[in-house]
C-alpha cells in the first residue's frame, strides 16, 4: 500500500514549516532552508527509510493532529478550554514590550523567576540578520523581552530540537499552534519531551506569511534589505506598528491594518488555509489579542494592549492561578461567545474547514488526518450555502499536485 512520505507532505503543501522531520530523522538527512516561495522546507539530502517516513507521517503536525480524550470540555470551535480571560501584564514595560497584553512574556517571565523552569524556548529576530527568525533560549527577563512582539514569517522552532532536549534543566516552550501541536506529537515517540517540557505555550494564529511578505512591507516603507538594522512587526504599543529602523538611525512604521491586513495576510501558506488548529488546541495555554470590536469586526485603533488568555490544561489554569497570586498580570472574566466576536476569522475558518477539506479530497485525492477536533460540529453550524461556497472554493484552489501526499518509497 502506498504510504505517506515526507516528500509528499511537502509537494502536497501540507508542511507548515516547524522543523519537526529535521529533528526526527538522524544522520542530517534533513535540514530546514528558505524555499524559493519565501518559507521553511526540509530539504531531503538523502532518502528516508520506510520507518523514517512512517515515523514522520505520524508526527508532522501538517499531516496529523489527533485529540486524545482528556478530562477537559472540548469546544468543537475553540478546542479544550478550562478557563477564558482577557488581561495584560502589570509590568508596563512588559505590556508594551508584548504584542497584545505582554500575556506570554509575563507567564515566562513568572516561570523563570519562580524556578519553574530553567530556560524558555522561543522565537525571535536573528541578531545577524533583522528578517530571519530564530530560536533563542532566554533565562532572565530581558532575554524574554528580546522576543516579546509577534514575528509575521516562517519559524522552525522544532529545527534542532534534539540538542535542547540533551540539555539539563526543564523549559517552557512557545510556538505556534503547529509546533506546539509538533511537539505534543513527538512526545508520543520520545519520552524525554514530557520529562523536559514544563510548559507549552501557544498563540492564536491565523497563518504563516512568507519571507517574501515581509520583503513587500519593507519596500513599501522605503527602505533597502542592506540598510537595515532591526525590524518589528508588532510591540511598542498594541497593535503596535511594523518598525523598520536603519543602520543610520532612520526609522520607517507602518500600521497594523495596513502591513497584516493588506500585505503579509496575502502571503499565506497554503496549509495555513486548511489549519484546524489556529487557536492552540495542543498548548496548555493559549494567548490572543482580545480584540475590541464594533459591529461583529475588530478595531486597530492604537491603545494599550490587552490579551485573550484561555487554560487549555489544568496544569495550564495552575501557572495562571500562581501568576495572578504574584501580580504579574491583571485579568477579567471573558466567555467563548466574546472570543468569537474578537477572533472572527478564527471562528470562520474552523467552521469552514471540512467543506474546504472536501473540496481538496474531491480534487486532489488525498487528505491530512485531523481527529477528534469537532470539524463536523463546527460545519453543522454554518449554513448549507456557506459550506457549498467553502467547499467550491476550495476546490477550484487546490492544485492537483495536492494528489501525491502518498508516495511508495
Ligand atoms: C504568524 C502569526 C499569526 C498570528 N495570528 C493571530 C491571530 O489570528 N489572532 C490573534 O489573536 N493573534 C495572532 N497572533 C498572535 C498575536 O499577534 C500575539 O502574539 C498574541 O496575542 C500574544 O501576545 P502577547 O502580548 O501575549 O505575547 P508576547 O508577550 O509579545 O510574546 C509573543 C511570543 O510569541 C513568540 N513568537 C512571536 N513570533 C513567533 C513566530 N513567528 N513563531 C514562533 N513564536 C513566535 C515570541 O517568541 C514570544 O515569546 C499571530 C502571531 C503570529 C506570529
Amino acid at each position: 500500500m502506498a504510504e505517506t512520505t515526507l516528500s509528499g507532505i511537502v509537494d502536497g503543501r501540507l508542511c507548515s514549516g516547524c522543523g519537526l522531520c529535521s529533528t526526527l530523522i538522524s544522520d542530517n538527512k534533513v535540514s530546514m532552508a528558505m524555499s524559493k516561495e519565501g518559507f521553511l522546507r526540509p530539504q531531503i539530502h538523502k532518502k528516508l527509510t520506510v520507518e523514517e517516513n512512517a515515523l514522520v507521517a505520524g508526527t508532522c503536525p501538517g499531516n496529523y493532529l489527533e485529540h486524545e480524550p482528556g478530562n477537559v470540555p472540548y469546544d468543537s470551535l475553540w478546542g479544550p478550554v478550562v478557563t477564558v480571560r482577557t488581561g495584560f501584564a502589570l509590568d508596563e514595560e512588559v505590556r508594551y514590550q508584548g504584542s497584545s497584553g505582554g500575556a506570554i512574556s509575563a507567564l515566562l517571565i513568572h516561570l523563570l523567576e519562580s524556578g519553574a523552569v530553567d530556560y524558555v524556548a522561543h522565537v525571535a529576530a536573528s541578531e545577524t540578520d533583522p528578517l530571519r527568525n530564530e530560536v533563542r533560549l532566554s533565562r532572565s527577563r530581558a532575554d524574554v523581552l528580546k522576543g516579546a512582539g509577534s514575528r509575521y514569517a516562517p519559524s522552525a522552532p522544532l529545527e534542532n530540537l534534539t540538542a535542547l532536549l540533551d540539555l539539563p534543566g526543564k523549559f517552557a516552550f512557545v510556538g505556534k499552534p503547529c509546533d506546539v501541536a509538533g511537539l505534543r506529537n513527538l512526545a508520543r515517540v520520545d519520552k524525554r519531551v514530557s520529562e523536559k517540557t514544563a510548559f507549552c505555550i501557544a498563540f492564536f494564529c491565523a497563518g504563516v506569511p512568507s519571507q517574501h511578505g515581509t520583503l513587500e512591507v519593507l519596500k513599501k516603507l522605503g527602505v533597502e534589505r542592506e540598510q537595515l538594522a532591526k525590524f518589528s512587526y508588532r510591540g511598542e504599543g498594541w497593535p503596535g506598528k511594523a518598525k523598520a529602523v536603519t543602520h543610520d538611525g532612520r526609522v520607517s512604521e507602518m500600521d497594523y491594518a495596513t502591513s497584516w491586513g493588506t500585505i503579509l495576510n496575502r502571503h499565506l501558506q497554503f496549509r495555513c488555509k486548511i489549519c484546524p488548529d489556529g487557536t492552540g488546541e495542543f498548548a496548555d495555554i493559549a494567548c490572543a489579542d482580545a480584540w475590541y470590536g464594533k459591529d461583529g469586526y475588530p478595531e486597530f485603533d492604537e491603545q494599550a494592549g490587552r490579551s485573550l488568555i484561555l487554560a487549555r490544561t489544568r496544569r495550564g489554569e495552575e501557572l495562571i492561578a500562581d501568576v495572578l497570586q504574584s501580580q504579574a498580570i491583571a485579568v477579567e472574566a471573558c466567555d467563548l461567545a466574546q472570543v468569537a466576536l474578537m477572533q472572527p476569522y478564527q471562528k470562520e475558518r474552523k467552521s469552514a474547514l471540512l467543506a474546504r477539506l472536501a473540496g481538496v479530497w474531491l480534487k486532489a485525492g488525498a487528505l491530512p488526518r485531523f481527529r477528534n477536533m469537532g470539524l463536523a460540529a463546527c460545519s453543522r453550524r454554518m449554513g448549507l450555502v456557506t459550506n457549498l461556497r467553502n467547499f467550491a472554493g476550495s476546490y477550484r484552489r487546490t492544485q492537483k499536485r495536492v494528489i501525491n501526499t502518498r508516495f511508495r518509497n
